[in-house]
């Protein structure tokens, strides 16, 4: 964990926000005692009895999430993550974990090493990182400061699924997002699935 002293909810306020099927209400979370600034949205109807909220677990991808870039599958990811959580009521945890965990630069560095015919975890491995750096325990640390202990998990990753589960959050169902493929990441898209068995589902 990557938390040096207790974690906190540091500010909550709204923040409208344009999403593709119009104008929605959002709430930005932000927390103390985090080294980098990780952030919660609040989408929809979130809590109250009975409802048990979606979350989508969602790390940060500078290049698709605000440039559309088509050699990842992030941006399209996110955008569904916000229509559907904003219609059904939940939570995206954004995480600053850029190019799973290794930053922007060498993220970049990787895609260089992809463009010579290597796949996307050959690429970190050949720059000497792992296949994959994120700290998968901080998005149950946060959903606890949340107060959200049972939800139903928005993503196609087994990794998060389980590390969901092993912090003792009550994962009540897994609920597929949509893939998002085109002739760009097709490659990128394949390697997550054979080599990390994300599952891949038409959208
Ligand atoms: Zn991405």
């Amino acid at each position: 964990m990557e938390n040096f002293q207790p974690i906190d909810i540091e500010t909550e306020v709204q923040v409208p926000i344009q999403a593709a099927k119009g104008e929605i209400d959002a709430t930005f979370i932000s927390f103390s005692g985090l080294r980098e600034p990780h952030f919660a949205i609040k989408l929809g109807p979130a809590d109250g009895p009975g409802v048990i909220p979606l979350v989508r677990i969602h790390s940060e991808c500078v290049t698709g999430d605000i440039f559309g870039s088509l050699r990842c599958d992030c941006g399209p990811q996110l955008h569904e993550a916000i229509d559907r959580i904003s219609t059904e009521g939940g939570y995206i945890l954004y995480l600053r974990q850029e190019g799973r965990g290794i930053g922007l630069n060498s993220k970049l560095r990787a895609y260089k090493e992809q463009d010579k015919g290597l796949d996307t975890f050959e690429a970190n491995r050949v720059l000497g990182f792992p296949d994959d750096a994120r700290d998968f325990n901080l998005p149950a640390a946060l959903l606890k400061v949340l107060k959200v202990t049972q939800l139903r998990l928005l993503s196609n990753n087994p990794d998060k699924l389980k590390s969901l589960i092993e912090n003792g959050i009550d994962v009540v169902s897994s609920v597929p997002t949509g893939t998002f493929m085109n002739s760009k990441n097709q490659k990128y898209l394949e390697a997550k699935h054979l080599q990390k068995g994300h599952q891949l589902f038409n959208s």
